[in-house]
């Protein structure tokens, strides 16, 4: 180990993860900061960022590849901070969802979750010293009319496993849970869940009355893994434009 530090960032080539890893990127907290993505845009992200941002395209649901890019990270650098963030939403009615629908978002927005917090926590918490944040979703929270009830249950399994891993990794690792609203991202704007109607409907009964910025929720993630979060885990922290109150 070189004494450089690490950032681990998953679906990193769009959205709320393409903001974090310009956070961290400017922030100069981590020497590497190591983009996971199965999109190969992750590359573009990267090379734009420069010297230090590291491209892996690859599918959080490929548990041997994860563990194959943490161990390349680790093999220079000591992982500090590790954001959960890839997820993918589709709406089915539950008639029509049929197993591998099921199975596959499962897999991307909760098992993927498992895959990395597996590979990624144990040198942190034997070094004493990290921070995991798990992205989830209000749909997890109160159910979502844009997402399938798969979408609902992974998300809303990613507030146990942050539960969980805030106690197993304590008090070496802070492990939290941040929680989007409705965000202005490609998995909202181009995902054909929400249409312009529905979109004006939804800040009409928003406290905060728009549509969230991604770089709103990256901000929060990025207090997430530093020393402001000194003494938070296992905490959820909506980022929703007051959404949690209705
Ligand atoms: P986005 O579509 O812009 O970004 C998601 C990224 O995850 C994409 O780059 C995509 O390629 C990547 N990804 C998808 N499947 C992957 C896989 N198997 N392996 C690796 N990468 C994969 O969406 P976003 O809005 O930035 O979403 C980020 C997170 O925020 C997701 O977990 C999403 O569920 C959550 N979220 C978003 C909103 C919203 O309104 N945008 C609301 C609640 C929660």
């Amino acid at each position: 180990m070189t004494g450089q530090t690490a950032a681990l960032v998953t679906g990193a080539a769009s959205g709320i993860g393409k903001c974090v890893v310009e956070r961290f990127a400017a922030d100069d907290r981590h020497d590497v900061v190591a983009c996971i993505d199965i999109d190969p845009a992750v590359t573009e992200v990267a090379d734009e960022l420069g010297a230090g941002v590291r491209a892996y395209e690859c599918s959080v649901t490929d548990y041997d590849a994860v563990g194959a890019v943490v161990e390349q990270v680790e093999a220079n650098a000591a992982l500090q901070s590790v954001v959960n963030n890839a997820g993918t939403s589709r709406y089915a009615w539950i008639g029509d969802l049929d197993p591998e629908e099921w199975h596959e978002i499962l897999d991307v927005n909760l098992t993927g979750q498992y895959n990395v917090a597996h590979h990624a926590t144990p040198p942190m918490f034997e070094r004493e010293e990290g921070y995991l944040v798990n992205v989830s979703s209000g749909a997890g929270q109160h159910g979502s009319a844009s997402g399938g009830v798969h979408y609902s249950a992974a998300k809303a399994g990613v507030l146990g496993l942050t539960k969980g891993l805030a106690k197993q990794l304590a008090p070496h690792v802070r492990v939290n849970c941040v929680v989007p609203g409705l965000i202005d991202t490609p998995l909202t704007t181009d995902s054909g869940l929400w249409d312009e109607d529905a979109i004006a409907a939804f800040e009409d009964d928003l406290p905060l009355g728009r549509v969230g910025d991604p770089d709103e929720v990256a901000r929060v993630i990025e207090f997430c893994c530093g020393p402001g979060a000194a003494y938070v885990t296992g905490s959820v922290l909506n980022v929703d434009g007051g959404g949690a109150l209705s």
